[in-house]
């Protein structure tokens, strides 16, 4: 984890929206791996601002005994402490899976200005799939989304982890 908090600057040469947000879900997909060899439910995340990546995390909950150590959780305190402030705005966050309702709710409290996820989550997710959090006009702030980034990719990783626990659970 440590190594991939480096500050990274995306190359000038990077150009249009899809392009970026390819690069940085990459690099969310990246953390994901790092999960999956952890023996972690394979979801990473990425915190940028300003085109530099300030947080970057993979879900943690057996690591840490942990129920709220999803990827956007630790994500979201990694990228307060480095800017010295609980307001995320200006920051967009990246992750493999779409929020839980958990985590939804702290992309709202942290006032993250935008989400991109890959894959949908029909049995959690709180953007689109089984509640739409993001699209409460009750609340007064709201968050730019962006889904369906790498989405393939990012729910292979989770599909694959999945068949291979139930694998070596019938032996
Ligand atoms: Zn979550």
């Amino acid at each position: 984890m440590d190594a991939c908090l480096s500050y990274y600057v995306v190359s000038k040469e990077l150009r249009g929206e899809s392009v970026v947000h390819d690069h940085f879900m990459s690099l969310a997909l990246e953390q994901a791996e790092q999960a999956a060899i952890a023996d972690e439910v394979p979801v990473g995340a990425i915190i940028v601002r300003n085109e530099e990546v300030i947080a970057a995390a993979y879900n943690q909950r057996e690591q840490l005994r942990d129920p709220t150590a999803h990827a956007e959780m630790i994500a979201i305190t990694q990228a307060a402490t480095a800017l010295g402030a609980w307001r995320l705005e200006g920051c967009t966050l990246y992750v493999t899976l779409e929020p839980c309702p958990m985590c939804a709710g702290a992309i709202l409290q942290a006032r993250v200005g935008q989400l991109v996820y890959g894959a949908d989550d029909p049995k959690a997710g709180a953007i689109r799939s089984l509640f739409r959090l993001m699209d409460d006009p009750r609340l007064n702030h709201q968050v730019e989304v962006v889904s369906g980034i790498m989405s393939e990719r990012c729910g292979l990783l989770l599909s694959n982890f999945f068949q291979a626990k139930r694998r070596l659970g019938k032996k």
